[in-house]
């Protein structure tokens, strides 16, 4: 089975070709433009490829409600030349195929709980650290959806007194992404995170924020593991920390045999961060078996 994958981020488009294994045979990176601009290149890319079906892993906010005359939109996006983008239906429509759609964390989660460290499981979270925060969450074996989809990375955080940066999301002074995204990292200290890797205090306090958003997933969401990714958590040090103070604050709370093997229940992404274009290509199965 050829299936194509997208995963439509703000920075890049990643296109892939691959099969009902997971395995990727082909994948190539478009920058994101308008689309008036990228949108050809990525339909001129899978429309020589005699794909089955598309599975497509996108920024959002998008539309998932399959009941809305915008399903398939990117809605809100403060990306302005995508708001209100009809994206499966121009690759449907260009390529005649049938094409999963869900947000590009939950295409992550996917990736993970079909062919990587959530395999198996029936309750996940995967939580991407980069230029923004994203949370994909499935439940009881199920993408969680809602009303719309999920914005973990925006729920509200207990800023610390000594933390005198200003948010960078637009909307909220304490939520995760204005405090604890990449950006916020290098708006607060000066500097691309990648080059404070011996700044203890750095990442003591990115550590505390990214625990106090586990344990609130955590107590939420009940996830029976919690998968961590994004440029950020390529610091490797910070992975230690986190656990370290997500017990610190959950402080006893919930004690499952999960929660008392740490080390297993806040992992890193185990896909070699192919786990978002691996879960668009299942999305695109998922599509296809519809
Ligand atoms: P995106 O979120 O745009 O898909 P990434 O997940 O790569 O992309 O995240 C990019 C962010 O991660 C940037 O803010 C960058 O500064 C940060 N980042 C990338 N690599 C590292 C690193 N090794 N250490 C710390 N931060 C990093
Ligand atoms: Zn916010």
């Amino acid at each position: 089975m050829i299936l194509g994958a997208l995963e439509a981020g703000g920075t890049k488009m990643v296109c892939a070709i691959g099969n009902e294994k997971g395995e990727i045979l082909e994948q190539v990176s478009i920058p994101t433009e308008t689309p008036d601009i990228t949108v050809p290149k990525l339909i001129s890319f899978f429309r020589e490829k005699r794909i089955e079906a598309l599975g497509i892993a996108c920024f959002g906010p998008i539309d998932l409600d399959r009941s809305s005359e915008t399903y398939g939109y990117i809605t809100t996006t403060p990306k302005l030349a995508w708001q209100n983008y009809n994206i499966v239906g121009t690759f449907k429509k260009e390529l005649g195929v049938p094409v999963g759609f869900d947000t590009d964390v939950n295409g992550s989660v996917l990736g993970e709980h079909t062919w990587g460290i959530a395999k198996g499981l029936h309750s996940c979270i995967y939580i991407t650290i980069g230029t923004g925060v994203g949370v994909g969450v499935i439940v009881d074996g199920r993408l969680l959806h809602g009303m719309m989809h999920p914005e973990g990375g925006h729920i509200l955080l207990h800023k610390l007194p000594q933390d005198t940066y200003e948010s960078f999301c637009p909307f909220h002074k304490n939520c995760m992404e204005g405090l604890a995204a990449g950006p916020a990292i290098e708006g607060r200290w000066g500097q691309k995170a990648f080059y404070l890797m011996d700044r203890e205090e750095v990442w003591e306090l990115e550590a505390e924020y990214i625990a106090q958003a586990l344990v609130n997933y955590t107590l939420l969401l009940s996830p029976q593991r919690i998968i961590l990714g994004g440029g950020v958590m390529h610091q490797t040090q910070l992975l230690a920390l986190v656990r370290e103070k997500f017990k610190k604050l959950l402080n006893g709370y919930v004690k499952t045999k999960e929660i008392e093997d740490l080390e297993n229940y806040i992992v890193l992404q185990s896909l070699d961060d192919k786990q978002g274009i691996m879960g668009a290509l299942k999305l695109g199965m998922m599509e296809l078996e519809k």
